[in-house]
């Protein structure tokens, strides 16, 4: 893990917390720890009554997790949440991120997820990292190959390739969910919930990790002479 700089994919503004050590552990030695956030989020409302808002919430929400986590930029791509779809449009504008920011390692969702949004983020970013090191769609800049992809979440089963301990800092997972308050409905937990995990937390140190599952290469056959 000692990359210089990563982007992580997430479908939603607040799936990068599922990697909040990590994240932070990289942002404060330094790393630059980019977020693209597929969806703007705007079916995560508990409450019809800031149906109309909840968009603009989550945006803030996020803005305030970057600060908690030391994210270096995040890169919203709006489309609506549980519209995102593999089309073309969102394929090409991953790319170009990926070229433009020339990653040493990229983070995304595994194949495995009831959520739409989490399924269609893996498969965009694993095409849109392999189409970004090839010499296509050349408008988009030069091609970038970023040589390694791990799945953070979405995978179950096989053992994961790296075991990151997060033990030391895994009260920002807890100050990351805070700042997430549209969300405390879904995560059935509130602010005073969490400020007691980081109280325990911080008195027993219990052992955590974050686990990652790097992807398989890619590799077209059909191209070579064998
Ligand atoms: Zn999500």
């Amino acid at each position: 893990m000692n990359y210089e700089k990563i982007i992580v994919f997430g479908a939603h503004p607040d799936d990068e917390i599922t990697m909040a050590g990590t994240i932070f552990k990289m942002s404060s030695s330094g790393k630059k720890v980019i977020v693209v956030t597929m969806t703007d989020g705007c079916e995560g409302y508990s409450d019809p009554e800031i149906k109309e808002k909840i968009v603009e919430i989550r945006r803030k929400e996020a803005e305030e997790c970057d600060k908690v986590l030391g994210i270096s930029k995040r890169i919203m791509l709006n489309i609506p949440d549980m519209a995102l779809i593999n089309d073309k449009e969102t394929l090409k504008k991953c790319i170009k991120i990926i070229r433009e920011e020339k990653p040493d390692a990229i983070f995304t969702h595994g194949p495995c997820d009831n959520h739409r949004d989490h399924i269609t983020t893996h498969f965009i970013t694993v095409e849109a990292r392999w189409h970004a090191g090839e010499p296509v769609s050349s408008e988009l800049g030069n091609p970038w190959y970023t040589p390694y992809l791990y799945y953070y979440k979405g995978i179950l089963s096989g053992l994961p390739s790296i075991i990151i301990d997060v033990t030391d800092v895994e009260e920002k997972r807890y100050e990351a969910l805070i700042t997430q308050v549209s969300q405390f409905k879904i995560f059935r937990k509130n602010k005073e919930d969490f400020l007691s995990e980081i109280e325990f937390i911080k008195k027993y140190r219990p052992k955590r990790t974050e686990k990652f599952w790097i992807a398989d290469k890619v590799i077209l056959y059909d191209f070579l002479p064998i």
